[in-house]
């Protein structure tokens, strides 16, 4: 498989942390520790109230583009207390990341429905970083790899095959997440190689070689080495650990060959 274009992601999702102030403290402490960084792309999630700050500060970036936590299909109505992919765009945001476990999980986010976000924010020239994984239960049960193809089959299910190298997948098994547990380096190559696999099967070998596949679940600066040293780990989604300008700038600073 052609593993030569796929340039590594560290992304940093926020989630409900941070106002617009300390988003400003935490870029101006963080960009100049990565200036000179290249061959890699850095992402960073803050919430929605803190995006159009970030986007000021970042416009001269070239390493640094910005991801909104979630969105909405419909791109206006009466939606209360949504957003949508017009007004990421008007903000300058690249990215949405879609599905994460905690929407999943705490706000009963179905297939269906990150089936439509997808759809929704490829045709509105976002691109989608969709968040996949199994619990432990899942996992314990044997049903990891048939959660993970429910989880693809629908994300995928409006991505053509034109578009397909536009979708970044998380693979965030749900029990590593905010836990401290990691996955074991076999247990997050056995998932990408699944992963990979079903990708191949659904376009073909070139194309699913071109999909970045990241690993999230307790991702920090003692193990992202490790991690990146896997041939199907394309780079990470880290939560707890970007938070801080000091730790993320070590995740975001590791070998990525
Ligand atoms: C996440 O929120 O996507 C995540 C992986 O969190 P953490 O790094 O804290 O486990």
């Amino acid at each position: 498989m052609n593993s030569l274009k796929r340039i590594p992601v560290l992304a940093a999702n926020w989630k409900m942390y941070k106002t617009v102030g300390e988003t400003r403290e935490f870029l101006h402490v963080f960009l100049p520790m990565v200036d000179k960084l290249s061959e890699r792309e850095v992402i960073i999630a803050p919430p929605f109230t803190a995006l159009s700050a970030a986007s000021e500060i970042l416009k001269e970036s070239e390493l640094v583009t910005l991801a909104a936590q979630n969105m909405y299909f419909e791109q206006k109505g009466g939606f209360t207390g949504e957003i949508s992919s017009i007004m990421l765009k008007e903000l300058g945001i690249k990215w949405v990341i879609l599905g994460h476990s905690e929407r999943r999980h705490i706000f009963g986010e179905k297939n269906s429905l990150i089936a439509l976000k997808v759809k929704s924010a490829l045709e509105n020239d976002l691109l989608p970083i969709l968040c996949i994984g199994e619990k432990l239960e899942e996992r314990e049960g044997g049903l990891m790899h048939e959660i993970l193809e429910r989880q693809l089959s629908a994300g995928f299910s409006e991505v053509s095959s034109a578009e397909a190298d536009k979708v970044v997948v998380a693979y965030e098994p749900v029990w590593a997440i905010g836990t401290g547990r990691t996955a074991t380096p076999d247990q997050a190559q056995d998932a990408h190689i699944h992963i990979r696999s079903w990708l191949t099967g659904l376009f073909d070998s070139d194309i699913a070689g071109q999909i970045r596949i990241l690993y999230g679940g307790s991702v920090k600066p003692e193990n992202i080495n490790e991690l990146m040293a896997l041939p199907d780990v394309d780079g990470a989604l880290v939560g707890g650990a970007s938070l801080k300008p000091e730790s993320f700038s070590q995740i975001v600073s590791c070998r990525t060959s």
